[in-house]
């Protein structure tokens, strides 16, 4: 923005800010006041325009006649208005990173002693100094970020701050205007190359990291000068912290990143409400401030919240935060709501609607709601990896809702004897393998009506969950509830039944479809140099064995190899069965926070004492009489990214070192093997995204490798989908999604709040605390908005659309004139809709990072201009005029443009091809009018489209 346009936009806020305070009675005075900006070196500030800002800002009384005489026209009363002609007369100086200290004080004193404005400095957290800062940040919070000695060496050092401050002080006080610190500027460290472009070197880090820092560059200033000083505040304020930071006396605080959350400024009601509770548990009438309290007391007080602020684990870094909630889901113009919890779900559970009634108390339609997509509630509500959490709205608020507790609680509240089998339907399906993905199958296949039998080569259902999951883990009960439900739909079981050619063959003749659901029960083996030593066990038997407890003699030092879940439970079994006496290792080659296995898995290993010894990939085992030696080669994380996002990891100059282990147990993924062979399986080993051949499908751990549970019971549901179709059947068991009937004033009230839930899962046990804790879910299937609230530009627009389902059709032009061909409908299936308004818009991102989609609402949503000139000066977007009582929506790209006329009757869309009449109530056609006759095939999909833009612009417009 140009100096003028930025003063204009002073002056007309200053303006509606004097007219809403008049209009809707206020109170005499405007509380408000302009506080200006500069950053700059003082050779710039004295530039003409600045010069002529500093001017404007100071009397604008010419400029404020002229804009009164066009308000007059609206707003009659603007002459009872007294609008004071000085806009501001106080500035903040915001040095910049590296600003030499004779640069910051020649242009204070400038802004004091020449141009008499009351002045605030805004400083940098690196006068903490390097020693006391990196033991705040990075030993005592564990911030893996590190600030470079540059930034120590360029930025403003302590004793020359002192005397800065103190010359300041004098000069303010000789020009009688105020002077003041604001703490703190953002921290400047080293580019981590994982958001930002890795050109870059330097990154500003603000928000909750810095809140410490900055609270103790206060605490160490305000010492000085025996806590004199008069220091507004900005570093990483929230609603939890206000109230403790206002009553260090420091006025006024600035709020920034909080409010470019989702939530955005409504997230300000919680400030208020927490500073309410605060006076009220104080016995305040108002807040602390140096007028009411002595510059000691507040500067105690200050002392030991920066001491707290350094112990507060709501500032420390955590390993497994989860940082972003965006899903793989494609992004489009309309209809984009849904819960990015149900999208993460390998078997997309209905997760807001079983949350609705666990809140309200009612756990057996909870349990009904889960029992709709979910075969193993039981099993799942111990052990699922839970994605969904990962990806829990919430976690831009406070923490992600603990939905797999909630699923167990409600799993042993409610039951299942309204699943009802419908008659048969007369097609037998054979599955091979009573793991989770077979037995989820032949579940949802005996509630579509069909035969199952299943064959399973052990003696007992469940597969690697009943064998190698320890009772610590996950008690057997829970799995044997899971299979009883199934069996009791009437799934027949043939244990001790391997399946070889024979009976395959044999199968394949009975059977109408075969799903091939195995498992992957071979472990990987170590290839490496001594990986047979008999001393290397298998994990899957020693959990197996661990299980049935016949246990092997481990020794006193283990080492596992692995970062996976059942690297986990092998570490964990180890440890249990050392009895506190030897020490158990997990080896991986990768960083600890791109382990694969859970996070609390992690961190239970972790407190049971288990040893992590992170980049390090094994070469060879040596063996002595009494030892085994893992060489292993230090590894060190790449800036490049492999296919899932992560970190590559490369091998480190360092040397390789070598391990000293009684045993060593490798837990580095699982193989498939099959006893026979078929021409449809080979077709489908040979090409794993096809879910079919012939009448054989494969799926579970057998299709993709071993993965999670989870993945393999929602493979056994989406194989009987497939089923379901291929056979051309209706759905006997599908179910709508229920009715919450939460207003959207009400929605808009739960993403005003943050309300952090019980971190610690084992802490819900009872059903007020399960109901507590689900009434924390947003609902997010059915309201979103979340990019009109985290734009600071106000730049998204919510609308409320008619659902409807337009017939389409195409044109196809010949010579001879025009036929129709029916085009699949054009649906808007949900009420909330966005636009983007191109005018505020300044691609700043923010709505991308915070929008649970792939997709980028900035770019992805239909763009309306404001203006005329706006729009002729863009390549795409709307524009809406109104001509004669009729609205007409206008749409251009680079090679199109096209308009769409709401008259009484109709809508009439125009294009270069061809005129159409639409009917008002249905979009029907009503009357075609060619204006070319080349031929070609015409979409009339931007006539529906702009149908609905037409919509949300006029609720914009007017
Ligand atoms: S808030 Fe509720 S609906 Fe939204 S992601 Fe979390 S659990 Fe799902
Ligand atoms: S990119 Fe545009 S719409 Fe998105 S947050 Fe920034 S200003 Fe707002
Ligand atoms: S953030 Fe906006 S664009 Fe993204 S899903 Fe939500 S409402 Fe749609």
């Amino acid at each position: 923005m140009k100096i003028q346009q930025s003063f204009d936009e002073y002056l007309n806020a200053w303006i509606i800010i004097h007219v809403l305070n008049h209009k809707f009675d206020w109170g005499k005075n405007v509380d408000t006041i302009f506080n200006m900006s500069v950053g700059y070196n003082l050779e710039g500030i004295l530039q003409e325009n600045i010069q002529w800002f500093f001017e404007k800002m100071n009397n604008c009384a010419t400029e404020l006649n002229e804009k009164k005489n066009q308000i007059r026209a609206i707003y009659p009363q603007i002459d009872e208005i007294e609008i004071p002609t000085q806009l501001s007369n106080n500035i903040t100086l915001s040095t910049m990173h590296g600003c030499p200290a004779n640069e910051i004080e020649e242009i204070a004193l400038y802004l004091i002693e020449k141009k008499k404005l009351h002045t605030t400095v805004k400083l940098n957290p690196t006068l903490l100094g390097p020693e006391k800062l990196r033991f705040i940040l990075n030993t005592k919070l564990e911030w893996p970020v590190q600030v470079p000695d540059l930034a120590f060496e360029h930025d403003l050092k302590y004793n020359d701050a002192i005397s800065i401050i103190r010359n300041l002080e004098n000069a303010a006080q000789k020009n009688n205007v105020h002077f003041g610190l604001k703490l703190t500027n953002t921290l400047e460290v080293m580019n981590q190359k994982t958001v930002f472009d890795p050109k870059e070197t330097m990154m500003y880090l603000s928000g909750r990291a810095l809140h410490p820092i900055s609270i103790n560059v206060a605490a160490l200033l305000q010492k000085e000068f025996n806590g004199l000083l008069d220091i507004s505040f900005s570093a990483g304020i929230d609603a939890f912290n206000i109230s403790d930071v206002l009553a260090c006396g420091f006025q006024p605080i600035t709020v920034s990143t909080d409010l470019l959350k989702p939530g955005g400024y409504s997230r300000m009601a919680q400030y208020a409400k927490n500073i309410q509770h605060y006076l009220k548990a104080e016995n305040r009438i108002s807040l602390p401030s140096a007028k009411t309290e002595s510059p000691q007391l507040l500067l105690n007080r200050l002392e030991l919240y920066a001491q707290n602020a350094i112990e507060n684990k709501a500032y420390k870094y955590q390993v497994f935060e989860q940082k972003n909630i965006k899903t793989q889901r494609p992004l489009n113009s309309f209809d984009c709501t849904a819960a990015p919890c149900v999208d993460t779900c390998p078997t997309n559970q209905n997760i807001p609607d079983y949350l609705h009634f666990a809140a309200q108390g009612d756990f057996q339609k909870s349990f009904e709601v889960i029992l709709r997509n979910n075969a193993f509630p039981q099993t799942l509500g111990l052990v699922c990896e839970h994605t969904c959490q990962t990806k829990c709205t919430r976690i831009n608020y406070d923490n992600a809702i603990q939905i797999r507790e909630i699923k167990n609680f409600v799993s042993q509240h409610g039951n299942a004897d309204f699943l009802k089998v419908p008659e048969s339907n007369g097609l037998k399906i054979s599955i091979v393998g009573a793991g989770p993905a077979g037995l989820a199958a032949a579940y949802f296949l005996r509630l579509e009506g069909f035969e199952v039998e299943i064959y399973e080569r052990e003696k007992s259902a469940g597969g690697m969950v009943h064998k190698a999951i320890p009772h610590f883990r996950m008690p057997n009960n829970a799995l044997y509830e899971d299979i009883a439900r199934i069996e009791k739909l009437g799934v027949r079981i043939n244990f001790d039944t391997p399946v070889d050619q024979r009976l395959f063959d044999e199968l394949k003749q009975k059977s109408d479809y075969i799903f091939l659901a195995t498992g992957a029960q071979k472990m990987k083996k170590l290839a490496i140099p001594g990986a047979d030593s008999s001393r290397v066990l298998d994990p899957l038997k020693f959990l197996s064995d661990f299980k049935q407890q016949q246990n092997p003699l481990l020794g006193e030092k283990v080492i596992v190899v692995g970062g996976g879940n059942t690297a986990m439970d092998v570490a964990r079994a180890a440890k249990k069965l050392q009895n506190g006496v030897g020490k158990v290792t997990i080896v991986y080659r990768r960083a600890l926070a791109q382990m694969p296995a859970d996070a609390e898995e992690i961190m239970g290993a972790k407190e049971e004492g288990i040893a992590f010894l992170n980049l390090l990939s094994p070469v060879r085992i040596s063996q002595s009489e009494n030892s085994l030696f893992l060489l292993c080669k230090p590894m060190q994380l790449s800036e490049k990214r492999d296919q899932d996002g992560r970190l590559k990891v490369v091998e480190s100059n360092k040397n390789t070192i070598s391990l000293e282990a009684t045993t060593i147990i490798a837990a580095i993924g699982q193989d498939v093997v099959f006893d026979f062979e078929d021409d449809d399986l080979a077709h489908l080993l040979e090409n794993p995204k096809s879910l079919r051949s012939g009448k054989v499908f494969l799926g579970g751990d057998a299709r993709h490798g071993a993965a999670s549970i989870v993945q393999a019971v929602g493979d056994g549901q989406q194989m009987a989908k497939e089923i379901v179709a291929l056979a051309k059947l209706e759905h006997q068991f599908s179910f709508p999604s229920e009715e919450k009937n939460i207003s959207n004033l009400q929605h808009l009230q739960k993403r005003a709040e943050r309300i952090f839930g019980q971190e610690n899962h084992a802490l819900i046990a009872k059903a007020e605390q399960i109901m507590e804790e689900a009434a924390r879910c947003l609902a997010c299937d059915e309201y979103c908005n979340i990019c009109v609230s985290v734009c600071p530009n106000r730049a998204n627009f919510n609308y409320e659309a008619i659902p409807q389902k337009i017939e389409m059709f195409k044109l196809e032009v010949n010579s001879g004139g025009f036929r129709l061909i029916p085009d699949h409908d054009f649906v808007i299936a949900q009420k909330q809709q966005i636009l983007n308004i191109a005018d505020f818009c300044n691609e700043c991102g923010n709505c991308t990072t915070f929008c649970p989609t792939a997709g980028e609402p900035y770019r992805d949503k239909p763009h309306v201009y404001l203006t005329k000139e706006s729009f002729a000066q863009n390549v795409e977007g709307y524009f809406l005029e109104m001509h004669d009582a009729e609205f007409v929506l206008n749409y251009k790209n680079d090679h199109e443009r096209y308009s769409l006329s709401e008259t009484k009757q109709n809508f009439i869309f125009d294009s270069a091809a061809l005129e159409i009449r639409f009917t008002k109530e249905h979009f029907s056609i009503e009357e075609i009018h060619l204006k070319q006759d080349e031929e070609q095939i015409i979409s009339l999909r931007k006539a529906a489209e702009m149908r609905f833009v037409l919509e949300g612009a006029k609720k914009l417009a007017y």
